[in-house]
C-alpha cells in the first residue's frame, strides 16, 4: 500500500505477493494489518493467503521457511526425465538452509527435468547444475529476446488495430474472418471465438475482458513460447477484440511461474499505453500457484481477490463475469492468431489442416522425443506424423508406447492409436481430448500406470476442495492406484461419480488418465481387459 497502490480488496493477491516478496513469507501480524487496511475480515485475508500454493503463511510463533526455495517439477515430462529423483538428491545435497519442494508443471517441459532456484529456472537440470546456481547467487529469470514495441510497429504491427479503432475497418468483417477461419478457444475448451465475441458484444455495457495466461496444464508451454517471442502480436489481438466487443476494462492473469514474462509484458504494455493513452484500463495480475485458476470462473474469482473457486453456471461469464459484468475471456494464443487471420483472411487459416481437419494448432511436445518443443502445424496431424516430421523421431533406444494427447487431463492413448487425427472432437471416441494440445510421449521404458498415478496426485493436490466428488475422489483414487492390482470396478465407479458430480472441468477430467489405463493398458494393473472398440 505504501508503494502507491490505492487500497482495493480485489488487489488482495497483489498485496500478498508484495508482502511475501519483501518479508520472505506471510506473517500473521502482517495479514491482520492488511485486513484492516482493506477493510476486510481477517478470515477473508487468511483464507486467500492459505489457498494458493505459492504463499508461505507463517502462523504466529511458527518458524519461517528458509530464505531460499528450490522448486523441482515432478509433473509428467519432468517425471519421465527423473524429476522426483532430482528432488530427492537435492534435498540431501543442499542442506537445511535451502527448502526443496516438489511442485507441479512449471511450463518448461521441453527442457525436462526443471528446477527453479528462487525464480531462476535451471533447464535440463541435474544436481550439479542446480547446486552451482544456488552457489552463484543467481535468483532471477533471464529476460527473453522478444520482439519489442518499436520493432513490431516498424514491421507493420498495430496497423490493423489502428484501422479497427478508427473505424476504417468495420467490426463485423473482423468477426466474420474469425468465423470463416474456424478459430476456436485454444486454452483447451475449443469454444468458437467469433460466437463468443458476438455473445459478449450483445450483452449490456460495461463489458470486461479477462485474458488467461495461466497455462498450468502439465505438458503445456505454448503460451510461454508466444509471449517470449512476439508479445505484441497477442497484445494487438487483445486490443482488437476489446475494440470490436466494446470492452471497458481488461485484466491479464499470468502465472507466477513466468516472472520474466510478467516483467516483459508490464514493460511492453507501458509502451502501448504511451502510444495510445485513451485505451481502456489494462491490469496485469499475478497468479499464485493454483492450477484451478486456469478454469475461467476460478480465474475471475482470483482476479477479484478471492480464492480460485470455480463458480456454478449458469450464469455464464459471458453474461455475469468479472465484477458482475459480461466478460470476454480468452486464452493468450487465441488472441495471438487474430492479427494473422484478419490480415491474411479466414481462408488462409482454414487452408491448413490434414486428415479432414482445418486450421493451425500449436502443439507443446515433450517426453521421449528427440526434439521436444512447440510445433505449429496442421490441425488433424497424427501423433506419428508429428513425431516423425517435427520432433526428430523418438529418442534413441525408445519406441513409442503411448502418449497423452491433451496434458494430464486429456487421457492417454496407446501406440497403436498413433494415427488418430489430433484435434478438437476427434479423440472423444477413445475417451480422450486434445485440450491445450500438450503432447507427452512415452516409451517402452515407461509405465502408463505410473504416469496416470502422477496425474491423479496432481489433481488431488490442485482440487479446490469445493465439491466432495473431486476433493475426496481424487485423493481416494490416487491411493487406490498405488495397489499392484487395481480394483477396476471401484475405480470405474469412483471415476463416474467424479465426472457426473463435479462442478468444474478439473474434477470432471481427473479420471481420464486412470480410465485410459483400464481401457488401453490393463496388463499393467492386472485388470480384466476392458477396451471397447474405439
Ligand atoms: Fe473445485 Fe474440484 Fe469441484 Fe472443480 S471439481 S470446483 S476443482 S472441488
Amino acid at each position: 500500500l505504501a508503494a502507491g497502490l490505492t487500497p482495493r480488496a480485489d488487489r488482495l493477491i497483489e498485496y500478498l505477493h508484495r508482502l511475501q516478496d519483501t518479508h520472505g513469507a506471510l506473517h500473521a501480524d502482517h495479514l491482520a494489518a492488511l485486513a484492516e487496511a482493506l477493510k476486510l475480515a481477517r478470515a477473508e485475508v487468511f483464507e486467500v493467503a492459505t489457498f494458493y500454493h505459492h504463499f508461505d503463511f507463517v502462523p504466529a510463533g511458527a518458524e519461517a521457511p528458509p530464505a531460499l526455495t528450490v522448486r523441482v517439477c515432478d509433473s509428467l515430462g519432468c517425471a519421465l526425465a527423473g524429476g522426483a529423483e532430482l528432488a530427492a538428491s537435492l534435498a540431501t545435497r543442499l542442506g537445511a538452509d535451502v527448502r526443496v519442494q516438489r511442485v507441479p508443471c512449471v511450463g518448461r517441459c521441453d527442457s525436462a527435468p526443471v528446477a527453479v532456484v528462487g525464480q531462476k529456472p535451471v533447464l535440463n537440470a541435474d544436481a550439479d547444475k542446480v547446486a552451482a546456481v544456488v552457489a552463484s547467487g543467481e535468483r532471477a529469470e533471464t529476460m527473453p529476446e522478444a520482439i519489442r514495441f518499436d520493432a513490431y510497429r516498424a514491421a507493420g504491427g498495430y496497423a490493423l488495430w489502428e484501422a479497427v479503432r478508427s473505424g476504417a475497418r468495420d467490426a463485423e468483417s473482423i468477426v466474420a474472418a474469425l468465423d470463416h477461419a474456424g478459430l476456436r478457444g485454444l486454452g483447451g475448451a475449443g469454444f468458437p471465438a467469433a460466437r463468443k465475441w458476438r455473445t459478449v458484444a450483445a450483452q449490456p455495457a460495461p463489458r470486461n475482458m479477462a485474458v488467461n495466461i495461466d497455462e498450468g496444464e502439465p505438458g503445456t508451454f505454448k503460451d510461454r513460447h508466444y509471449l517470449a517471442s512476439d508479445p505484441h502480436r497477442f497484445i494487438e489481438g487483445m486490443l482488437i477484440a476489446a475494440c470490436v466487443v466494446g470492452i471497458a476494462g481488461i485484466w491479464i492473469y499470468i502465472r507466477d511461474e513466468y516472472p520474466a514474462l510478467r516483467r516483459l509484458l508490464a514493460e511492453e504494455l507501458d509502451r502501448v499505453r504511451a502510444a495510445w493513452p485513451d485505451l481502456p484500463p489494462i491490469e496485469l495480475r499475478r497468479g499464485a500457484g493454483a492450477y484451478v485458476c486456469g478454469e475461467e470462473s476460478a480465474m475471475i474469482e482470483s482476479i477479484e481477490g478471492k480464492r480460485g473457486m470455480p463458480r456454478l453456471r449458469p450464469p455464464y461469464v459471458a453474461e455475469v463475469g468479472l465484477f458482475g459484468r459480461p466478460t470476454l475471456e480468452h486464452n493468450l494464443e487465441t488472441l495471438w492468431w487474430v492479427r494473422d487471420i484478419v490480415e491474411k483472411g479466414g481462408d488462409w487459416f482454414a487452408s491448413f489442416g490434414r486428415n479432414g481437419r482445418k486450421g493451425l494448432r500449436s502443439f507443446s511436445v515433450s517426453g521421449r522425443v528427440a526434439k521436444p518443443g512447440v510445433v505449429v502445424t496442421d490441425a488433424g496431424i497424427t501423433l506419428r506424423e508429428l513425431v516423425d516430421e517435427h520432433c526428430g523421431g523418438m529418442l534413441p533406444g525408445h519406441e513409442l508406447y503411448g502418449y497423452f494427447p491433451g496434458g494430464a487431463s486429456g487421457g492417454i492413448l496407446p501406440a497403436r492409436l498413433a494415427d488418430v487425427p489430433l484435434d478438437f472432437d476427434t479423440l472423444a471416441p477413445h475417451g480422450c481430448f486434445i485440450g491445450s494440445a500438450a503432447i507427452v510421449v512415452f516409451s517402452q521404458h515407461d509405465q502408463a500406470r505410473l504416469l496416470a498415478e502422477n496425474a491423479m496426485e496432481f489433481f488431488a493436490h490442485e482440487s479446490c476442495g469445493q465439491c466432495t466428488p473431486c476433493r475426496v475422489g481424487t485423493a481416494k483414487a490416487a491411493e487406490l492406484m498405488k495397489a499392484p492390482q487395481w480394483n477396476a470396478g471401484l475405480l470405474t465407479e469412483l471415476g463416474k461419480t467424479m465426472m457426473d458430480a463435479s462442478i468444474c472441468g478439473l474434477g470432471q477430467a481427473a479420471p481420464n488418465p486412470m480410465q485410459s489405463v483400464l481401457r488401453f493398458f490393463p496388463h499393467e494393473v492386472g485388470a480384466a481387459h476392458q477396451e471397447k472398440t474405439a
